[in-house]
């Protein structure tokens, strides 16, 4: 396997392109090495330039829950191209796709469309300040809720590969209405209450996937929910990875959970810029052009995405893959710790229906700082043998790793075999 062609571009592309990526995650920082650069992908595999194959567990960071190219999101796309790109106009789907979402999500009974997972969260932030007149946010440690200046602290994967604690250029003004509470710990959320008497409300993934795939314990989410109902503050709940990934209608399905404000992203556009906050009545009704908060997208409701986010959900509810996920993720779970215990290498793995990934730690992982004990220098060597053996992994330790319907027994088998020659690497490495 030689990486040539990618090795050319990403040199060229370091000189108009910041770093070569259009986003930090892509580059190769933590693990070593140059980011590759992709052709084409189909189903469940993705091919760089130099005609290198993989089997795709990162599939575009979650969104691609079928598989790249379904031939039915394909039609889809095809017969709304002919129609035109962008009309600065309301059309029909996006009240197709608005109902499939709210049908989804009960805690939902309006919808507004955005172009990304970052504009969804921002925006289902300030409805909750809007809604309760009050300004200040809790969130976790090791949540990333996108890059808006306010949440732009303790986030997770990007920064924490990076090393990173925050960001330059958030102003302190920026960051002085967000708490921070540590996940699966209810009385970190309480202390803050104790403290402060203007708090709009709690954000948090409901499952953590931002730090590596993080599960809330116990009845951490109900508990959560039920103690904030006691404070008139409201839930927020970001599902941007787990919304139609975790189960169709969410973590909140999953957990039996209603969140008061939900954000939605990734699997909701089937791979196209589509993100989505929603909320009942009430709470949406304070959105302009009903309400005084404003809000606003020039190419919010694209009809191509809409048309993407359309044919992805109606054919992902139709397949119903979850008992799969369950069932594959499982199988590759089993797959790392039986390597793991053959070359005997310390690994936690954590894994939550189509989302898991290895920590190279022997402690249990339940937050951020627990995440952070796994040996990411074990990852990076981890990393480039599963490469070299075809699968293809988000190049962070801080990642989780995606399943799509489209897997088939042959990249188990592949993911098998990569999963044993990478941990005999690792159990190479000096302690
Ligand atoms: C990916 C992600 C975001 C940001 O979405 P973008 O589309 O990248 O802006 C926000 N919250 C969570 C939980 C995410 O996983």
């Amino acid at each position: 396997m030689n990486f040539k062609k990618s090795q050319k571009l990403y040199t060229k592309g370091l000189k108009n392109l910041v770093g070569a990526v259009n986003s930090p995650v892509r580059a190769f920082a933590s693990v070593g090495g140059n980011p590759l650069f992709i052709k084409r992908a189909k189903g469940s595999t993705i091919i760089d330039v130099d005609n290198n194959r993989y089997v795709d567990l990162v599939l575009s960071y979650g969104p691609m829950i079928l598989g790249h190219r379904h031939k039915k999101v394909q039609r889809a796309i095809n017969k709304a191209l002919k129609n035109g790109y962008s009309f600065g106009a309301s059309t029909q789907n996006e009240i197709k796709l608005a109902k499939i979402v709210c049908d989804a999500f009960p805690s939902m009974d309006k919808v507004r469309f955005v172009n990304s997972g970052t504009e969804a969260v921002l925006s289902g932030i300030r409805l909750a300040r809007a809604f309760t007149g009050k300004d200040k946010i809790i969130k976790f440690s090791g949540c990333y809720h996108g890059h808006q200046d306010a949440l732009l602290v303790a986030a997770g994967s990007g920064l924490a590969t990076l090393s990173l604690p925050g960001s330059k250029g958030v102003p302190e003004g920026a960051v002085k209405n967000t708490l921070i509470a540590t996940y699966n710990d209810l009385d970190s959320v309480k202390r803050h209450f104790e403290e402060h008497d203007d708090i709009a409300g709690v954000i948090i993934e409901p499952v953590g996937g931002n730090m590596g795939v993080v599960i809330p314990q116990n009845n951490f989410l109900k508990e959560l929910k039920v103690f904030l109902e006691s404070k008139d503050a409201l839930l927020i709940a970001d599902e941007v990875m787990t919304g139609f990934r975790s189960k169709f209608g969410g973590a909140q399905e999953l957990f039996d959970v209603e969140a008061d404000i939900t954000c939605l992203g990734k699997v909701i556009g089937g791979g196209f810029p589509v993100g989505a906050y929603g909320a009942r009545n009430e709470i949406m009704e304070m959105v302009a052009p009903l309400g005084g908060m404003y809000q606003a997208g020039t190419l919010s409701g694209n009809p191509i995405a809409m048309a993407g986010g359309i044919s992805t959900l109606t054919e992902l509810k139709r397949q119903d893959p979850y008992q799969q996920f369950e069932e594959v993720g499982k199988q590759i779970e089993t797959i790392l710790l039986a390597a793991a215990e053959k070359y005997n290498v310390d690994l936690t793995v954590n894994r939550f229906g189509s989302m898991l990934n290895p920590f190279f730690t022997n402690v249990k992982v339940t937050n951020f700082e627990e995440a952070q004990s796994s040996d990411t220098e074990k990852f990076g060597v981890f990393f480039w043998e599963m490469i070299k053996n075809g699968v293809f992994l988000p190049p962070s330790q801080f990642e989780a790793w995606f399943l799509s319907s489209a897997i088939t027994e042959e990249d188990l088998a592949k993911i098998e075999k990569a999963v044993n020659k990478a941990m005999e690497k690792v159990a190479e490495i000096k302690n």
